[in-house]
């Protein structure tokens, strides 16, 4: 840019938006990490001026722990790495809406923006369930963006689910089937013309 000229306010917006796919991207990263823990693959990065100061994924059943979410392992550890259990000026990227566990420690560390990809129809706190970010009296400090990759970060919840689906299905499936030969077996020993084929029963 010429000395003087004033910003162009579309490319500034333009990358801005870049910015905010950057990092989703590496929120996203943190989700594949819950993924292969196998569990609910939500990621979230916190930022301060350009740099990942923490990352942070879902792991509520390997850690024994309801509060250990994406949000939460990140807010932990940048405090940590801050020395603070305040937060200001950072900026929280995460793969799914925060719920209200997470909107409220957000609030206490003082996050000044939440960016997240999926909106959670389920336990959403940022306007799908409730909006706690747009009550004045407790949210002085954070503003919100969503759908930030939204689809990208969607599928990978909804891949989770489906995969893990499966595995129950097959699961019943060969248990049913075990039981079926079990049951075959006791009645040819009774009846050794009878046959079944456990795999026709359902
Ligand atoms: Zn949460």
């Amino acid at each position: 840019m010429l000395p003087g000229a004033s910003p162009d306010p579309l490319s500034t917006a333009d990358s801005s938006i870049e910015r905010d796919r950057r990092f989703m991207a590496l929120a996203q990263r943190a989700a594949e990490e819950a993924r292969r823990a196998g569990e609910v693959p939500v990621g979230a990065v916190i930022v301060l001026g350009d740099e990942i100061i923490a990352t942070g994924f879902n792991h509520p059943i390997r850690g024994h722990d309801p509060s250990a979410h994406a949000e939460m392992a990140a807010l932990r550890a940048a405090a940590q790495k801050l020395e603070n259990y305040r937060l200001p000026g950072c900026e929280l990227y995460v793969t799914l809406e925060p719920c209200l566990m997470c909107a409220g420690a957000i609030m206490h560390a003082r996050i000044a923006r939440v960016v997240y990809g999926a909106a959670d129809p389920k336990t959403g706190a940022c306007g799908s369930v409730v909006d706690m970010f747009a009550n004045g009296q407790l949210n002085h400090h954070t503003t919100v963006t969503g759908g930030v990759l939204a689809d990208e970060c969607a599928h990978a919840l909804k891949n989770f689910f489906a995969e893990r689906r499966r595995l129950a299905r097959d699961e019943r499936d060969a248990r049913r089937a075990r039981e079926t030969g079990r049951s075959a077996a006791a009645d040819s020993s009774d009846h050794t013309d009878h046959t079944t084929n456990p795999t026709t029963t359902s």
